[in-house]
């Protein structure tokens, strides 16, 4: 039986792609192909964006609360849809069924903080700037928005910037990963079944022509771009030389530090997750383990025995605790990582390498892999590897370990454990990273905070969702004004 097409959302309607080049889609877990999608085209973007431009008008000129009100209807109607997009999302990206259902609560989460448009786009009033005259600051919206997303968060991502462009009378393009076209998808599906304006809306699958499409499109007004730093790069200077807004968030290495006051046995569950949750595919991932003082040796013994607790197989049944990783050649990629730590001289305690699931012979898997004794320049404490792979790193106190963090090429996030309130101040205060947790693993800010790191973590001023996204998403015009 021939597999399943993707087809685009443009104006309102489901259409096939102008492209000829078909790409797969896979699932994990099985290693086998479960749909295809056409890489779209310039022409493909053109459609979309031109439906998104010819709506704009009508939109914008919707109050606020009817556009909050599609909201609020498609809140419920992801509900009524929850598990099943979950299980989309699992099919086809490999995370634990229960990752996947926190993913798709994040992506409502973001729907309901933005229907709070009237008072998070309010604009501002001052009277008498000089005698008799009155300044206001109009918060208005611009035109065509556009997102281009990673492949580990297929639901949410997104939803981190869709929401916000919309309600505040934008119009637009969601380019998913050809990774992971299904999720998105299905809830375009949805999105269809609510029924919003034709072409505010619309999805153009697809790779590199379609960004390249969306980048040069003189009607786009701005790209959120979530991926890895190279692409990142390339994105934030493309919009640079064609005069669009851009937030770019790029990769990730972060650092988990767990001093010896801390509360071990507590710690463990959330280190566990950290580390290994989506196989490592997260960009708030803990990466590289400091643990510090005499309790070190105890902390690494635990957490390789936690490690080995773990269970690996098909990530929609609730039991298993990790699933696959992306793709064959992503699978590749992690294990030449861990061959070069091991080349480089780090000490192999955890060896995730040959992890076969007797039912999936075919399944990309890659098991819980913790090196020990790690120095700071090699490979696998400096560059992204994107897999569950954990390098420690033994550092003599704090200062070190901050001094680590802060030399790494990203700046994501970062987090310590510790009972100290004056050591934990000394980290949230001088650590580059933007996101901290404290005596919580790498944690994700809730949509009503921003997202994004710093340095070669993000490109541009704006993070995601937040109070900050409605300014990335309007321009602020100002009126000064004087009646005679
Ligand atoms: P990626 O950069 O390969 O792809 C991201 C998007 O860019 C995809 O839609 C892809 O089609 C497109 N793309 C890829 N290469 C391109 C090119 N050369 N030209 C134009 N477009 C291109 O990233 P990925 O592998 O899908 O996702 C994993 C990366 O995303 C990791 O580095 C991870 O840390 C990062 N990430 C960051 C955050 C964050 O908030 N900072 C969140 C999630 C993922």
């Amino acid at each position: 039986m021939p597999l399943p097409m993707i087809k685009n959302y443009i104006d309102g309607e489901w259409v096939g792609s102008t492209s000829t080049t078909i790409g797969d889609v896979w699932n994990p877990v099985r290693g086998e192909k479960i749909a295809t999608v056409a890489y779209g085209t310039a022409d493909d973007v053109n459609m979309a964006v031109q439906a998104a431009k010819a709506a704009f008008p009508e939109w914008r000129m919707t109050p606020p609360l009817a556009r909050a009100r599609y909201l609020f209807r498609l809140k419920e109607a992801f509900e009524e849809n929850f598990e099943e997009i979950a299980r989309t999302l699992t099919t086809e990206q490999g995370k634990a069924i229960d990752e996947a259902r926190g993913e798709v609560r994040r992506m409502i989460e973001n729907v309901e903080h933005a229907t709070g448009v009237t008072t998070l786009m309010c604009g501002y009033t001052l009277e008498d700037i000089a005698k008799g005259i009155d300044c206001h600051g109009h918060r208005q919206p611009m035109g065509v928005f556009a997102v281009i997303a990673p492949y580990n968060f297929p639901a949410m991502v997104p939803w981190w910037f869709l929401p916000y462009a919309i309600v505040s009378g934008n119009t637009y393009v969601v380019k998913p990963s050809e990774q992971v076209p299904m999720t998105q998808t299905r809830i375009f599906e949805i999105v269809d079944e609510v029924g919003f304006p034709e072409g505010v809306v619309n999805m153009v699958h697809g790779s590199r022509d379609v960004v390249n499409g969306l980048l040069d499109h003189p009607d786009i007004e701005g790209i959120s771009f979530v991926g890895s730093t190279p692409t990142a790069k390339y994105i934030y200077r493309r919009c640079g030389e064609t005069g669009k807004r851009v937030q770019a968030l790029g990769g990730a290495k972060n650092i988990v530090t767990i001093m010896s006051d801390a509360n071990i046995d507590q710690a463990m569950p959330s280190l566990i997750t950290s580390y290994f949750g989506c196989s490592g595919q997260r960009c708030l991932s803990g990466s590289i383990m400091a643990p510090l003082g005499d309790k070190a040796d105890e902390i690494v013994e635990k957490f390789v025995n936690a490690a080995k607790t773990m269970k690996i197989g098909n990530s929609l049944e609730e039991d298993v605790s990790m699933g696959p990783v992306i793709s064959a050649a992503h699978r590749e990629r992690v294990l030449g990582y861990i061959e070069k730590g091991i080349a480089e001289g780090a000490t192999l305690l955890l060896d995730g390498r040959d992890c076969m699931v007797g039912e999936y012979p075919n399944g990309f898997f890659v098991g819980p892999t913790i090196f020990d004794n790690v120095t700071p320049d090699m490979t696998i404490a400096t560059e992204e590897i994107f897999g569950p792979v954990v390098s420690i790193i033994r550092a003599k106190d704090l200062d070190e370990v901050i001094g680590v963090v802060n030399t790494r090429n990203y700046a994501n996030a970062s987090c310590i454990y510790t009972q100290n309130g004056a050591m934990a101040r000394k980290y949230k205060y001088e650590v580059k990273p933007s996101m901290v947790g404290i005596n919580i693993g790498i944690a994700a800010p809730m949509s009503f905070f921003p997202f994004g790191g710093a340095g070669n973590s993000m490109f541009g001023d704006v993070k995601g969702h937040g109070q900050e996204i409605f300014q990335f998403f309007t321009d602020t015009k100002v009126v000064i004004e004087r009646w005679f």
